[in-house]
């Protein structure tokens, strides 16, 4: 589960996320959806401390930690460590390693941070590269795989972690047209297992589809929140009706 209560992240004289509250339940899906620099990108990487939050709290796959300016609240390696574990995040522009194969990509992990064996890993690479329909590629390079098949690696690389929380930020925004359905096949079917993700997407049928609930964020703000059928044709922001309706 997610529970982020009064996040607010700055650059400089810049507040970029102002006072965001959101929860997300064990097992549940949510996404967030706005304007290209309403902060999504920045939100999502407050979850896994990608970016560190100046202050709120956040509570994440069991992990509790308190922001504020104050030395003795930052997290510290250990628990940053163990977050990291337990949260996966998937990329826009995929970002495999280019000088390892599909299977040095998602077998890394794994035994570098959870400490598995080479043979541990790599049936557990096996098993997700099977999952998301990538089996035969294993001694590929990324180079030679579509955006599609990169991004499927990608997935099965977060899953090797076997995390609690998957994060997507914008996971088709950079694939052709023709590939984006593989994806989010694939990432449907991890919504329809129960898992608890949080996803940036500008796919509007994909997330009003899997979504437990959408979040519409504008300048730094929720501005609002609520279910598909909230956001998508009851919304009482007048700017969030605007931009479903421009999106869609
Ligand atoms: P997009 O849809 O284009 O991906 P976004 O909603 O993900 O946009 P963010 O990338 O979170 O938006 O950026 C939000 C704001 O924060 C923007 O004004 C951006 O310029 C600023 N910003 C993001 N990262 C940094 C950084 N490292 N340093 C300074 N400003 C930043
Ligand atoms: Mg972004």
């Amino acid at each position: 589960a997610i529970e982020a209560r009064h996040l607010v992240k700055r650059y400089a004289e810049l507040e970029v996320i102002k006072d965001v509250s959101l929860d997300v339940r064990e097992g549940h899906v949510a996404s967030i959806i706005g304007s290209s620099g309403s902060g999504k990108s920045t939100l999502l990487r407050c979850m896994n401390l990608l970016e560190t939050p100046d202050s709120g709290d956040l509570t994440i796959a069991g992990e509790s930690l308190a922001f504020s300016h104050a030395r003795h609240h930052r997290p510290d390696r250990r628990q940053l460590q163990r977050l990291r574990t337990q949260v996966s995040m998937v990329f826009q522009q995929f970002n495999l390693w280019p000088h390892l194969s599909v299977l040095g990509n998602v077998i890394e992990a794994p035994m570098r941070v959870r400490g598995l064996s080479r043979r541990d890993a790599t049936s557990l690479a096996d098993h997700y590269l099977a999952r998301v329909g990538m089996a035969d590629k294993r001694d590929q390079y990324p180079a030679y795989l579509s955006g599609g098949q990169q991004q499927r690696v990608a997935i099965a690389r977060a899953l090797a972690m076997e995390p609690r929380v998957l994060l997507f930020d914008e996971p088709t925004s950079a694939l052709d047209p023709e590939l984006v359905g593989d994806v989010l096949a694939v990432i449907q079917s991890l919504a329809e297992e129960g898992r608890t993700m949080l996803l940036v997407t500008h796919e509007m049928g994909f997330a009003r589809d899997v979504s437990h609930q959408v979040a519409f964020l504008h300048q730094g703000c929720v501005e609002e929140i609520g279910t598909p059928h909230d956001v998508f044709e009851n919304a009482t922001s007048e700017r969030c009706r605007q931009f479903v309706s421009s999106v869609a």
